[in-house]
């Protein structure tokens, strides 16, 4: 890799020269004054550049690099957009340091081993860079600091990547980072305001500096073009966004105006064409800190407080308070973007399909709204926050059951804006391994689709196969009759695929996997994310951390999805009393109930009834407690009918009961088809146990077994269910927790409201053995 890059070609030696009146060129040793080069890595910018400004001051000459580190740019996962926009952004800056009688210098080579030469050859006294607040960055920089000291060279380094610096939210956290939201705003809503953004480098802040420039500067150290870094550009298509701290600010300028509209006349309206790339998004720019965050941070308050004249609440900065966010949640979790040693991430057994994984990356997955998104996707590198939510849950708990890692690294690739923090943070949400736990909710790929783009525009600008096909099935073209597919001259299955999964059973099947990782998990005392305090309360109201109306409508909306065409998609049928648009959701539950109405979840999920009459096993507590009852499996645990229940419990029962028959019997062919699933790191207790419940009630279903080492998530006790009295102290009466929870519509992860129906706790570790 680094041989590959070190023979990358120089750029042209017909470029323009740079006629600058400067200080002299070429190698030299400075002897006295302060020689500084600063290291661009992310804050590709020259305004809100604390570490540059600071060092030039009284500084005699100065020189700005850009490292092509070579496992970066040898690396295939990073997509041809994300370079250009890169490149774009560096001769951005090499044209603004022009302005300021300078150059921008792209040496090629590992940091490591490039930088120290340059600093002998330059006479270098002074390192300047940006703090990085990802792990990797971390370690890199640690690395050159230590070179740095051992040859006397000062290295400066400021915070201006993120609003804060983020050591200071953790250390004021107890030394962990937080793990909500909700935590995180009250930790910051009690420390000072971030700085302000300082001023751009201009002439007055050189003082006198000057960059010594060569006459083979370009050849050396000119921004290198996308052939020159090896890239086939034939038929690539112009960018739809452009890099550069310039364009940056003119993006920033529009963006306020269109949100001081949108403080005077209301909320936007979520429309089609928000799903395409604006002329007022931000994201990649923040990416790259071609636009400080800070900036943007300042002036959204100054503009809130000149229309409103008070001063802004702290929501006002939510989007990028979740970046802040999810940067601190990741800058000391070296594994933050994994899910194997990741102490904050649920390990799910997810599958490996390489086939269905390639049809989802390359938009062909037989869904036109998956497909055109992740076209858009490759073609463009920006995709609207809700169509990432849309293929992301498709990738994973909602279809097919891929790991999130698999989809954050196509992210990776692919979007202008990936970020290693944010990305990680969001796939993990989205999957439902952290942060957020309403499995529930799962999107459905047809009425989303429909819900977001009714005339299917979007899908027709993307997927051009699709474009005579009639809006009526634009968004599940498989139902077209063979006479309108004709006409259409799209036959699905030849022009376009067929549907790669059957959405309603492989949903159904999913979110009864992801609810049985979570009871799982409700087993162990929860340290981390499995604390409902943390975890639930922040999420209810905020099911997405952006854009939060679109998404709380949606919410709303929380019906089971028809694979079948509605007569009139474009229109609302609201004759059943809701609106058949809006249901974007597949919900377990909604089978049972045609009618409309929202089935209540009951407090206790049962799994699984016995299929035939098996002792309870004696216990300690009950020695005479075995003969033969009828027992229901919760939540993997066997519990008794009570005889003398009263009867609305027993109906409770019966329509749990319902809701597993539903769930579960369903798909049990395909369950008992599925391989199973077993965690390396189980201690042989563990297995023992399950085996026993295997052998005990002929339990077909694969169970799902939980890491629960070295991952943050320990159990109540020893192998055995938690006793009443720790589930009171776990769940002790909340008025928040409470309200929080009546909006779950599943209790897999209370632990209390289970106890509640069931009365007598089954305790696990008695050996059944009849
Ligand atoms: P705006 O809505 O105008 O927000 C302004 C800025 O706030 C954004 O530019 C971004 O920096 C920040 N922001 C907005 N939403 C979020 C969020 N949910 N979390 C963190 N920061 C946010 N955003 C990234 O910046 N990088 C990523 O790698 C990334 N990966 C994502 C992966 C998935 C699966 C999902 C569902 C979302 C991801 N997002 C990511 C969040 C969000 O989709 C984008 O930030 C947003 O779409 C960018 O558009 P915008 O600039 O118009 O944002």
């Amino acid at each position: 890799m680094s041989a590959a890059a070190e023979t990358l070609p120089t750029a042209s030696s017909a470029r323009t020269h740079a006629t600058l009146a400067t200080a002299p060129t070429g190698p030299q040793r400075c002897s006295t004054g302060k020689h500084i080069v600063h290291w661009f890595r992310k804050g590709l910018r020259l305004h809100d550049n604390p570490a540059l400004r600071e060092g030039l001051s009284d500084a005699v000459t100065f020189r700005c690099v850009f490292i092509i580190d070579p496992w970066f740019a040898s690396s295939s996962n990073v997509g041809i957009n994300k370079w250009r926009f890169l490149l774009q952004c560096l001769e951005d800056l090499d044209s603004s340091l022009r302005k300021l009688n300078s150059r921008l210098f792209v040496v090629r080579g590992q940091p490591a081993d490039a930088l120290p030469k340059l600093f002998r050859e330059w006479g270098t006294t002074e390192l300047t860079f940006e703090e990085d607040p990802e792990p990797y960055g971390r370690v890199r920089d640690h690395n050159i600091m230590s070179k740095c000291r051992e040859v006397g060279i000062t290295v400066i380094s400021r915070v201006s990547h993120t609003l804060y610096k983020l050591d200071k939210i953790i250390e004021r956290n107890g030394g962990k980072a937080p793990l909500t939201y909700h935590q995180f705003q009250a930790l910051i809503a009690s420390m000072p305001p971030p700085p302000p953004a300082e001023p751009a480098i201009s002439t007055e802040t050189l003082n006198g500096a000057t960059t010594p420039v060569s006459d083979d500067h370009d050849d050396r150290f000119g921004v290198p073009t996308l052939e020159e870094l090896g890239f086939e550009t034939e038929g690539l298509r112009p960018p739809v966004w452009i890099g550069g701290e310039s364009e940056a600010l003119a993006r920033l300028e529009r963006h306020l105006e269109r949100k001081a509209w949108v403080a005077s006349f209301g909320r936007p309206k979520m429309t089609p064409q928000s799903l395409l790339a604006s002329q007022t998004g931000l994201s990649p720019y923040l990416r790259f800190g071609c636009l400080s965050t800070r900036l943007f941070y300042y002036q959204l308050t100054e503009l809130y407080k000149r229309i409103k004249r008070v001063r802004p609440p702290l929501s006002l900065h939510g989007q990028i308070l979740w970046r802040e966010f999810f940067y601190c949640a990741a800058t000391r979790n070296p594994n933050f973007d994994r899910m194997e040693g990741n102490p904050i991430c649920v390990q799910i057994p997810w599958e490996k399909n390489q086939e269905a994984l390639a049809k989802w990356a390359n938009g062909q997955t037989g869904f036109p709204w998956i497909d055109a998104i992740m076209i858009q996707l490759r073609e463009e590198g920006w995709i609207h926050h809700l169509a990432r939510h849309a293929v992301a849950c498709f990738l994973t708990r909602g279809d097919l059951w891929i790991s999130w890692e698999e989809g954050m690294k196509v992210f990776d690739e692919l979007l202008l804006d990936a970020d290693w923090s944010v990305n990680a943070g969001m796939w993990m949400w989205l999957s439902c391994s952290s942060f957020f736990q309403q499995f529930f909710h799962c999107y459905c790929p047809v009425r989303f689709g429909r819900k977001t783009d009714p005339n299917g525009d979007f899908i027709r600008r993307y997927i051009p196969a699709l474009k005579n096909m009639p809006t009526r099935y634009i968004h599940e073209p498989w139902v077209a009759p063979e006479s309108v597919q004709q006409s259409a001259r799209c036959i699905v299955g030849r022009d376009y695929p067929m549907p790669m999964v059957d959405h309603a059973k492989a949903s159904q099947i999913n979110i009864e996997r992801v609810k049985q990782v979570y009871a799982q998990l409700a087993k162990y005392k929860p340290q981390a994310i499995l604390n409902p305090h943390n975890l639930q309360r922040p999420n209810v109201m905020q099911s997405s951390p952006s854009p939060t109306s679109i998404i709380a409508n949606i919410n709303q909306s929380n019906y089971l999805c028809s694979q079948a065409p509605d007569p009139q998609p474009t229109t609302a049928s609201k004759s059943d009393g809701f609106d058949k648009d809006a249901i974007v959701f597949q919900h377990p539950s909604s089978n049972s109930r045609r009618d409309g109405k929202h089935t209540q979840f009951k407090k206790v999920v049962i799994v699984q009834t016995q299929s035939t009459n098996v002792a309870r096993p004696p216990t300690p507590e009950r020695p005479n407690r075995c003969s033969p009852q009828p027992n229901f499996i919760i939540n993997l645990d066997a519990y008794k009918t009570n005889p003398g229940m009263d009867t609305t419990q027993e109906q409770s029962k019966q329509d749990n009961y319902n809701f597993k028959n539903l769930a579960i019997n369903n798909y049990i062919q395909d369950y008992s088809n599925t391989s199973e699933y077993r965690n390396q790191q189980l201690n042989k207790e563990e297995a023992y146990q399950q085996d026993v419940k295997t052998n005990s009630f002929g339990f077909l279903k694969p169970k799902f077994y939980l890491s629960y080492t070295d991952n943050g998530v320990s159990r109540i006790a020893t192998a055995r269910a938690a006793t009443q009295n720790e589930i009171n102290k776990e769940t002790a009466s909340d008025p928040e927790k409470e309200k929080s929870e009546s909006n779950l519509h599943s209790s897999t992860m209370q632990t209390a409201e289970f106890q509640e129906s069931s009365k007598t706790v089954y305790d696990p570790n008695t050996k059944n053995t009849e």
